[in-house]
């Protein structure tokens, strides 16, 4: 298949099967953490690159095959909005089958209006936005010319006040460019604005075309996530075990995790377990009693539950 790969596991959307809607590698950003490359040049045109029969003749295909997949990810090998008449897309998708559908995009052109209408039928649209400033925001995305901070915030509160899907905006967080405290202050002020129901951080954990791009410190993402905390419920970079079997007083200490970042009920459940020796009835039953606590609340994202502060 040459539009359609998958189902791939992805942490941020369980079993994913991907389309990928664009020729390598087409894209109106030149991003410094870019796994794909740089950008040789730039493509700022929104175009029908390929034929949508034939991408949907792929998609039908897989589907058959049986295979469990939680959601359809339109991500492309640039930027995924460039392509015109992704909307229909969308829409012949939600004809055939009823997982859902998600699109990954730079948000670059989301301040069009008719970018944002094709959009509307998306389940989740996962957008980026790495920057609270013009400064930053030309370091680290390098965006075609004639591309702005200003007019891709807007395009994403623009985008926000339309959908009623799910909005889960992207960082990727970049050891001294965007993880000092005034940057990130800046971010959590853009983001404010935007309004998401989650913001996922990110690191550059794959090879990037640029030296200078590095894994940030632990101390460092740990305050990005308290920061951006305020704003919306942030999906924590890395994954790690809980540990709760020395602990005297559970509901503070889970209290003390949760505040800090979405905890998985998955990984809290697997904590339960092992500080009470694999005893199942007790690991569940004081799972029920940490939640009737009214402390938290749950949201479900990708098949997965999360706790978060009530
Ligand atoms: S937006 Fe995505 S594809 Fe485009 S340069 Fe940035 S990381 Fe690469």
């Amino acid at each position: 298949m040459q539009h359609v790969f998958g189902p791939v596991s992805s942490k941020r959307l369980g079993q994913s099967l991907g389309v990928d809607l664009l020729p390598m590698k087409s894209c109106t950003w030149n991003c410094v953490y870019c796994q794909l490359g740089k950008t040789r040049e730039y493509v700022t045109e929104r175009r029908e690159f390929y034929s949508p029969e034939e991408i949907l003749r792929e998609i039908r295909q897989a589907l058959q095959a049986g295979s469990h997949i939680d959601w359809i990810t339109f991500v492309g090998s640039g930027e995924t909005l460039l392509y015109k008449g992704i909307g229909r897309l969308i829409g012949e998708v939600k004809k055939i089958t009823a997982i859902p559908v998600a699109v990954i995009t730079n948000g670059s052109l989301l301040y069009l209006p008719e970018v944002r209408r094709e959009l509307l039928q998306a389940d989740a649209v996962l957008p980026s936005l790495n920057a609270g400033s013009e400064e930053l925001y030309l370091r680290i995305d390098r965006p075609a010319p004639g591309f702005s901070f200003r007019p891709h915030l807007d395009g994403l509160i623009a985008f926000r006040r339309e959908y009623k899907g799910k909005l889960w905006v992207e960082v990727m967080l970049l050891k001294g460019m965007n993880d000092s405290d005034d940057a990130l202050l800046a971010l959590s002020e853009a983001m404010q604005q935007v309004d998401p129901d989650m913001v996922h951080l990110v690191l550059p954990t794959r090879p990037a075309p640029e030296q200078q791009v590095s894994l940030p410190d632990t101390e460092r993402i740990e305050r990005a996530v308290s920061i951006l905390s305020a704003v919306a419920p942030v999906v924590h970079p890395v994954k790690g075990g809980m540990d709760l079997g020395g602990v005297v007083d559970l509901l503070e200490a889970v209290t003390a995790i949760v505040s800090r970042h979405p905890v998985q009920e998955r990984e809290l459940r697997a904590a339960l377990l092992a500080r009470f020796s694999g005893d199942r009835e007790l690991a569940e039953r004081t799972l029920q009693d940490l939640f009737s606590s009214g402390l938290f609340d749950s949201v479900e994202q990708a098949g997965e539950v999360y706790w978060i502060p009530s």
